[in-house]
């Protein structure tokens, strides 16, 4: 067989049989062609709406299976998508035509106790980390749905449950092993390759594979309390300033959200909210349950919740509680969200009204809180830019029916344009945007005074703009 590529500017190219002889002898891993068993297993996307197809998948099982990649993509210049988790809203790392390095085959994870260092490789799952680092008592700040990937998530910023204690998934990066545009592997941390070390801390996947991260952990669990009450979301106009008014005097060992949902009936869940449109107001302690305890008891106590579901639960059954809600490739999703430095009376009055009007059971109306150890790092301190919000206000497009595409894409836009217009509102969250390419403000309100840097950074480890698919920054011009 014959697989047609795109190359990465403009054109084609193909491969021929021999030639594709050749390439499986080179790698460690399956080489997957469009005729191949495991091409659609490996081309599908956690976001429903890409159904698209690679010219050719390299399920790489190693450092040197993607730097084999690389150096293929690169002399034939072809066009490339890098696969983590495959939870990208953007569908980024996936694409027509192209080269797809896949590295989900690459799960590994290694925890060092003594040093509380934890080693993961780029393919992993928040699920993995939680596994390994909990045996040891440890945890590293992730998402708060198990399935993501440690790779999208921690080069966007992330933040799930432990980020006003222990800062944002990429402030507790010490080290990353990085494939770069011309094939090598390079090490980057504080003391190596530091500009790229300081990039590849909120800039994206722009600057190369990540084939290892090193994080630092943290003692977490294994159980913490963790609280959760669901409101009728009739009642959210008497809830959400209560609650809101409740996080202004939080510890950083607190971190709280809310979300208006539709909950699914699944024995899951209490009969009390099956079918219910809710609001719920949920929070993790990060020390003991026992100091947890009286810290989260208010939760059920901002109204009259349908349901409580409040109480000591082991950490990684916490990480995996929203699972169920997020099915792979069954849901199409687009999401957009806002950072605010304060949740104002305003900002208040669009949530209730996005969260009371959402078109679809399974769209998301949420707001994390910030601050706390998020805050104490500066903006120049990582790539990730400006520190200064006090919460997110995300609305996260969920639905099933392609024919709904264009309006809940529309009522997404319009509810953060509703958002962004008020006056308290600073930036934006890449790693919640469904926004395939980004236009100048998104990249200003997301990078601020670091895009300069970012853009300098880029044309030094990748001048050609090989890893293009992802949330961009172009290269700076040549010195
Ligand atoms: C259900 C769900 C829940 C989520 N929850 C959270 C949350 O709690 N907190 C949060 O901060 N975010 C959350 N997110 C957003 C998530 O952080 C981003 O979607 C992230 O990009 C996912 O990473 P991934 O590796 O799974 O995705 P992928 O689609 O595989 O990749 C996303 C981007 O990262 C690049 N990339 C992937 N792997 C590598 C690598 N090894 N080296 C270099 N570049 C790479 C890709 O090319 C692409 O540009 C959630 C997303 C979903 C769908």
């Amino acid at each position: 067989m014959t697989v047609r590529l795109s190359l990465l500017n403009a054109g084609q190219t193909e491969l021929t049989d021999p030639e594709l002889d050749e390439l499986r002898a080179m790698f460690h891993g399956p080489l997957i062609t469009p005729e191949d068993p495991g091409y659609d297993e490996s081309r599908v996307m956690h976001n429903g709406m890409f159904d698209r197809r690679p010219g050719l998948i390299v399920r790489c099982a190693g450092p040197a299976d993607v730097m084999g990649a690389v150096r293929v993509a690169r002399e034939r210049d072809l066009l490339v998508a890098v696969r983590g988790g495959g939870h990208g809203i953007a569908g980024h790392s996936v694409c027509d035509n192209g080269l797809m390095i896949d590295l989900s085959a690459m799960r590994g994870v290694w925890t060092n106790p003594a040093e509380r260092i934890v080693r993961v490789q780029g393919g992993a799952l928040w699920a993995d980390v939680d596994r390994e680092a909990q045996t040891f008592g440890l945890a590293v700040p992730g998402g708060v749905v198990s399935t993501t990937g440690v790779a999208g998530l921690t080069l966007g910023g992330g933040l799930g449950w432990l980020h006003r204690k222990y800062g944002l998934t990429c402030d507790n990066l010490i080290a990353a092993e990085v494939v770069t545009a011309d094939g090598r592997l390079v090490r980057a941390s504080s003391t190596e390759h530091e500009e790229l070390f300081w990039a590849l801390r909120g800039g994206g996947g722009n600057f190369g594979v990540v084939t290892a991260f090193e994080f630092q952990a943290h003692p977490v669990g294994p159980a913490v309390m963790f609280g959760c009450a669901m409101y009728a979301a009739e009642d959210a106009e008497e809830v959400l300033p209560a609650w809101r008014d409740w996080t202004a005097g939080l510890p950083d060992e607190v971190t709280s959200r809310i979300l208006f949902w539709t909950m699914p009936a699944t024995p899951l869940l209490p009969p009390e909210v099956h079918d219910r449109d809710v609001l719920i107001v949920a929070a993790v302690h990060a020390g003991s349950p026992d100091e947890g305890a009286p810290a989260l008891r208010p939760i059920g106590r901002f109204g009259t919740p349908l349901a409580d579901l409040s109480g000591p639960a082991p950490f990684r059954e916490v990480q995996r509680n929203l699972d169920f809600m997020f099915p792979k490739g069954q849901l199409r999703s687009y999401w957009k969200s806002v950072t605010v430095n304060e949740l104002g009376d305003d900002v208040l009055d669009v949530l209730l009204r996005r969260g009371l009007n959402r078109p679809h059971p399974r769209t998301l109306v949420h707001a994390p809180q910030m601050g706390g150890a998020v805050r104490r790092a500066g903006p120049a301190d990582t790539a990730h830019g400006d520190r200064s919000a006090a919460f997110i206000v995300s609305i996260d497009g969920n639905w099933t029916d392609a024919d709904d595409d264009a309006a809940t894409m529309q009522w997404v836009r319009d509810g953060f344009d509703e958002i962004q217009a008020l006056p308290s509102t600073a930036g934006t969250y890449l790693n919640f945007s469904g926004d395939r390419d980004l236009d100048n403000a998104a990249k200003q309100a997301a990078f601020g005074r670091n895009l300069d840097r970012l853009a300098g950074i880029k044309r030094d480890f990748d001048p050609e703009n090989r890893f293009r698919l992802n949330n961009n920054i172009q290269p700076a011009m040549a010195r």
